[in-house]
């Protein structure tokens, strides 16, 4: 399998060559072209395995194809730990680099100022940790109306973590018609119910 047979722009095969990258990998030949036919997905990865590209790269197309003009975030990704979030913000800006996409992290442990000014900027991009992203929304920083492509990521280290009821809370926020992407390394009972609940008819993908 090649990159260049998943049915991403030319633009995104262009910045996989500059990461110098020969192949997809397993999870990415999969799930890149799910993720590009609007299917839900379940990934089954650890990390390693190049599971971040696999919904950041047909992210970046979904994103560049289709613009709303109040620049409402129209993309959501829900990381269990600051740092998990700062990588997944680095692919963002690596993979993305030739295209205009504003993004937000929404973390922990720094002050909320100038995230609240990138939000009113206008961003297409969420990358958050439930914390910081439910503490924004209750203090009405955030709409999240029109978030319709949802990645919940790591996410029986959510459940470790205890923010499953953070998780359905934020869920409850975003539109019904929606794309929802849940990666995760093992799928515990409580994982595979989440999925069944907020997952339509999901493709399921273990590598
Ligand atoms: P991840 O599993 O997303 O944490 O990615 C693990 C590492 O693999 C990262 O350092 C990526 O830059 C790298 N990587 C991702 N996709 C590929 C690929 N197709 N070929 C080679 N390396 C890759």
């Amino acid at each position: 399998m090649k990159f260049a047979d998943l049915g991403l722009s030319d633009e995104l095969l262009r910045a996989v060559n500059d990461a110098g990258y020969d192949e997809p990998t397993p999870i990415q030949a999969s799930a890149i072209p799910s993720v590009l036919m609007m299917r839900d997905v379940i990934g089954v990865a650890q990390t390693g395995t190049g599971k971040t590209a696999s919904f950041v790269l047909p992210m970046i197309d979904i994103l560049a194809h289709g613009r709303s003009r109040a620049r409402m975030p129209r993309s959501l990704i829900l990381e269990p730990t600051r740092e998990l979030a700062h990588q997944v913000a680095e692919n963002f800006e690596k993979y993305g680099k030739h295209h205009k996409l504003e993004m937000a992290l929404l973390i922990g442990g720094v002050s909320m100022g100038d995230q609240i000014k990138a939000l009113e900027k206008g961003v297409d991009v969420l990358i958050a940790t439930p914390g910081r992203l439910m503490d924004l929304f209750e203090r009405g920083n955030i709409l999240l109306t029109g978030c319709s492509l949802l990645v919940i990521d790591e996410a029986d280290r959510m459940l470790d973590m205890g923010f499953i009821p953070d998780i359905e809370n934020i869920c409850t926020k975003l539109p019904k018609q929606r794309q929802t992407l849940l990666f995760s390394a093992t799928m515990p009972p409580p994982i595979k119910k989440l999925a069944d609940k907020f997952l339509e008819n999901p493709k399921t993908i273990e590598v």
